[in-house]
């Protein structure tokens, strides 16, 4: 253990500088009273690409600023390795992330509190959302404006996405103009985490204002390697930076906002998580943790490809060198057009049986088609729709491979492990071709390249996604808030059993919520932040 004498002291040491970390550094600092250290593994979000939105395919595989994780083979996947991007940048993967602005349904958090997590359900943390959120639209009961995450309309409508929404439509389904409204159910535009066409990350949001301040430092390219203890109380961290090896001390707390690979990733390291997997890997065991790593679920997605019938897709301009040229133009001038979209551009919440009672599958509508994500566009105009089933079942985990730091832990989701998770998709993928063989959407539709008008029944639908579905990006609940055995973190997202740490960030949802989680993880930073300046108050 590094010599801890001259080791520089804060009020809290916040591991960890993306959604969530940001968040809390910028909170914490805002009265002047608290000293905060940000370690961040990452650099600056100077990459030019971080900024513009569409140049968010650029950085599925930029190892400058990506983790580039990858699962272990996916047994229900045929033993496929599913891809895991993860921001290692200031910003995390709200810097790399596809931008769009959902926060789930008001069911899944009054379902963390049927749970029994007092103060999260929707009630209790509707006032966080607001607070974080700059509403293009406007205030209202559900909306903020004046807050730092600024949420924006996309730019301007696109003929593909109307026949979607017209499709949807014609399918049954409502038209939805606010998926964060009063309800999330229908088809519509997505709205982005952007302000006048660029990304509005929370390093963008909170970090840049909060680095003004004195008492906020913060050390980038600084890996955490290890939660120094005494007994069983968190008292600093040990770091990597510039191939030397510091510690910093805290006197209040140590928080965790690493996501939801990287946070029990340090606290097994650190000696907090499953006794005997700690000590197979020669790790003296602080907490024995059974929770820590394990419950992680995410969102699987599987995408139909389609041919256009007309060359109005983002294939086209990407592949004509004079509308790539008018494409810049535009948006140098005007912040518009193809550059300044997201990952998807409409989609739609929907229920894919009359058991549901809220929607259970998002879909995805992107205006191009590659094989996979982040992969080259085709050659020809296409598009494509994706499926993701919002609630999964299967159940997961993240273990260390190694003492090292610097290995990347063993992930693997399980997707498609549950029968019920399987039933969905099945659904998920009959309910989104019902949409797509709808007049308004068919006059645009060549063919439906992938899986292909020969793939009908349930079982090649499965045998489909089990050969093709990826990843919707949405990793959560490896350090779950709860009061059962295996939870990690209580309602106030202290480590169970173990002082002085917390935990704050996508790691600590109950359950994934039914949406894409930025949103969700910026509301947990913003509650966890208050929670803790209640908490040195009431010292
Ligand atoms: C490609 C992609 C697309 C996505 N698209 C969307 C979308 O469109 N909309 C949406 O709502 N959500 C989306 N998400 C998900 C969303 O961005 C994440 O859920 C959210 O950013 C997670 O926040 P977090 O704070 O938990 O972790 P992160 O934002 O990942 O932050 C963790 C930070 O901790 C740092 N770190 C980790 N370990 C250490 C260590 N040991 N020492 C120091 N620093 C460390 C990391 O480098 C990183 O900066 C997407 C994610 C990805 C990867």
């Amino acid at each position: 253990m590094p010599a801890t004498n001259g080791a520089e002291t804060f009020d809290y040491i916040v591991v960890g500088a993306g959604s969530a970390g940001c968040v809390l550094a910028n909170r914490l600092t805002a009265s002047g009273r608290h000293r905060v250290l940000l370690l961040e593994a990452g650099g600056h979000d100077r990459h030019l690409w971080i900024h513009i939105p569409l140049g968010y395919g650029k950085l599925f595989a930029d190892a400058r600023v990506n983790w580039l994780y990858s699962t272990e083979p996916e047994p229900e996947l045929h033993n496929r390795q599913v891809i895991q991007p993860r921001g290692k940048v200031l910003g995390g993967s709200s810097s790399i992330n596809g931008l769009l602005y959902l926060r789930g349904q008001p069911e899944d958090y009054d379902h963390w509190r049927q749970l029994g997590n007092k103060g999260w359900s929707f009630d209790d943390v509707l006032p966080y959302f607001r607070r974080a959120e700059h509403q293009e639209r406007g205030e209202d009961a559900l909306h903020g404006v004046g807050g730092p995450l600024a949420v924006s309309n996309v730019c301007e409508p696109h003929t593909l996405c109307e026949a979607f929404i017209d499709a949807a439509q014609q399918a049954g389904f409502p038209r939805n103009d606010d998926f964060n409204g009063p309800t999330q159910e229908g088809a519509g535009y997505f709205q982005l985490t952007a302000k006048n066409g660029r990304r509005w990350s929370t390093a963008v949001g909170y970090l840049r204002q909060a680095r003004r301040r004195p008492n906020l430092k913060v050390a980038t390219n600084a890996l955490a390697s290890r939660i120094l203890f005494e007994g069983r109380r968190a008292i600093g961290i040990e770091y990597r930076q510039d191939g030397a090896t510091h510690v910093a001390k805290a006197t209040g707390e140590v928080i965790l906002a690493g996501g939801a690979f990287n946070s029990p990733q340090l606290m097994q390291l650190s000696g907090v998580g499953p006794a005997k997997l700690l000590r197979s890997h020669g790790i003296d065991v602080v907490a024995d943790m059974a929770g820590v790593g394990e419950d992680l679920q995410d969102h699987l997605q599987v995408r139909i490809q389609y041919r256009c019938t007309e060359p109005i897709t983002m294939n086209d301009v990407i592949n004509s060198f004079r509308h790539r040229v008018y494409a810049g133009l535009r948006y140098a001038l005007f912040r518009k057009g193809l550059l300044a979209i997201g990952a998807g551009y409409a989609g739609g919440f929907f229920r894919t049986s009359e058991q549901a009672a809220t929607p259970d599958v998002q879909v995805h509508f992107i205006i191009f088609s590659g094989e996979t994500s982040g992969a080259a566009l085709h050659p020809f105009p296409g598009f494509i729709a994706s499926v993701c089933q919002l609630r999964p079942e299967s159940r997961g985990f993240v273990r260390i491979k190694s003492a090292d730091p610097a290995q990347a832990p063993a992930i693997q989701p399980r997707y498609l492990t549950s029968a019920f998770d399987r039933d969905v998709v099945v659904a998920g993928l009959k309910l989104l071709r019902r949409i797509m063989t709808q007049p308004a959407m068919t006059r645009y539709i060549a063919e439906e390249r992938k899986p292909g008008p020969q793939v009908t029944s349930d079982a090649d639908l499965l045998e489909f996604a089990r050969s093709a579905a990826t990843t919707v990006f949405h990793p959560t609940s490896t350090c779950r808030m709860g009061s059962d055995d295996t939870a990690v973190v209580d309602e106030r997202l202290r480590v169970r059993g173990v002082g002085n740490l917390r935990v704050i960030d996508a790691s600590i949802m109950p359950t994934v919520v039914s949406g894409n989680t930025n949103a969700a993880v910026v509301m947990i930073a913003e509650k966890g932040a208050e929670m803790i300046l209640q908490d040195a108050r009431a010292q």
